[in-house]
């Protein structure tokens, strides 16, 4: 292999030039340093010589090959990934789902057993009322019956004192 001595290109022009080369220097860099390049013998030298050292290197350089499956393999990898994703959403989604309607079932449940609890004792309290009524009645009933009154007027106020329900 021949040695090159490479002499450079002038300072401030030595990146640019091999960024040119490169073809990964900005477009509006890439006029300047194409204007400089023109006027400038030692720069065009030195783009030659990394141009001739580039292609050497790219020839003496293994080249590394990818498998001939390799596309192939890569497609059915990521297609099995993305399936693989979508059905755990799927999981994921199905569990909610039903953890939302066991939520909702459980508290229609509760709800349904706090208002027959809530009947059950509006309808003991009624009940107790009718019976106090009943008692209040009869005593009053018995009273007046025994001294010849007439019921008097205060048994609806006893109901009203002794109910507890609201
Ligand atoms: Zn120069």
């Amino acid at each position: 292999m021949n040695i090159t001595v490479m002499n450079g290109a002038c300072e401030d022009y030595e990146f640019d030039v091999a960024e040119l080369a490169d073809g990964t220097l900005a477009p509006e860099k890439a006029r300047i340093v194409r204007l400089h390049l023109a006027g400038c013998t030692r720069c065009r030298r030195w783009r030659d010589e990394y141009a001739a050292i580039d292609a050497r290197l790219a020839r003496a350089l293994p080249q590394p090959r990818l498998p001939a499956d390799f596309e192939w393999k890569l497609a059915a990898r990521l297609r099995e990934r993305a399936s693989t994703a979508r059905a755990d959403t799927r999981v994921a989604a199905e569990r909610e789902y039903a953890d939302l309607m066991t939520g909702l079932r459980d508290r229609l449940r509760s709800a349904t057993l706090g208002g027959v609890a809530g009947a059950v004792a509006a309808t003991g309290c009624a009940l107790a009322a009718v019976i106090q009524g009943f008692s209040a009645l009869a005593a009053l009933h018995s009273r007046s019956s025994s001294s010849g009154e007439a019921p008097a007027a205060g048994w609806p106020s006893r109901i009203s004192s002794s109910s507890t329900c609201r």
